[in-house]
């Protein structure tokens, strides 16, 4: 049996066996959008609140029926406060518009709102202290579609450590919203590996025929 605490302030009750991620899920899952982007504003849950320049919490269209889920804002997007603005944003604008949406038409989010210095990978830490920011934004657009591009996210949201080539070709759900998801490539692997465009572009057509067929 728990104790419960009366704290005054925030007029919560709060439970000592609830883990400080359950606590902010609670906080959170309420939040409408500008709560949400001021509660992000304001972080300091994990260390890379100390590097940022600022929060990159997402863009785009808050209805969108197609959300693009990426990993971390690297330093252009540290710098402008936006996600996917640097050379694999662009990437990643092109690939949208190769199937007829531009960017304003999708919603942009990433797993993490603050860059990792030198854009290491996420710790697992830093995931889930950000992870009820992104369920909730999930939760606002109610997107028909998740494209999750990238291992870093596709493992974090389908809480598997199977790699993008065996992810991709499928339709997942995700499982705390059941909202459909698809895997790609991350528009900065395509940098590095610009051989393996043609199976982002399969993925890409998946993506687009699914919106059209797919109430
Ligand atoms: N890579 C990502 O995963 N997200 C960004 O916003 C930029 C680069």
């Amino acid at each position: 049996m728990g104790i419960s605490i009366w704290t005054a302030q925030s007029t919560t009750v709060v439970n000592p066996t609830e883990t400080r991620s359950e606590l902010s899920a609670s906080s959170t899952a309420t939040l409408d959008w500008d709560e949400l982007a001021q509660q992000v504003s304001q972080c300091r849950a994990c260390q890379l609140s100390t590097s940022r320049k600022q929060t990159v919490f997402g863009s785009g269209y808050q209805q969108a029926d197609l959300m693009i889920i990426g990993e971390a804002p690297g330093a252009e997007e540290d710098r402008q406060g936006q996600p996917f603005v640097g050379r694999a944003g662009q990437l990643l604008t092109n690939m949208l518009l190769a199937i007829g949406l531009d960017r304003q038409q999708v919603y942009i989010a990433n797993i993490l709102k603050c860059r990792p210095p030198g854009n290491r990978n996420p710790q697992p830490q830093e995931v889930a202290e950000c992870s009820n920011y992104l369920n909730r934004q999930i939760s606002l657009v109610q997107p028909r579609l998740i494209l999750s591009v990238g291992g870093v996210s596709a493992n974090h949201l389908l809480q598997t450590d199977q790699p993008v080539g065996q992810l991709r070709g499928s339709l997942h759900q995700h499982p705390q919203t059941n909202t459909d998801l698809m895997v790609t490539y991350h528009p900065a692997y395509l940098l590095r590996r610009p051989e393996e465009k043609s199976k982002v572009w399969q993925d890409l057509q998946q993506v687009a025929s699914y919106l059209k067929n797919t109430n």
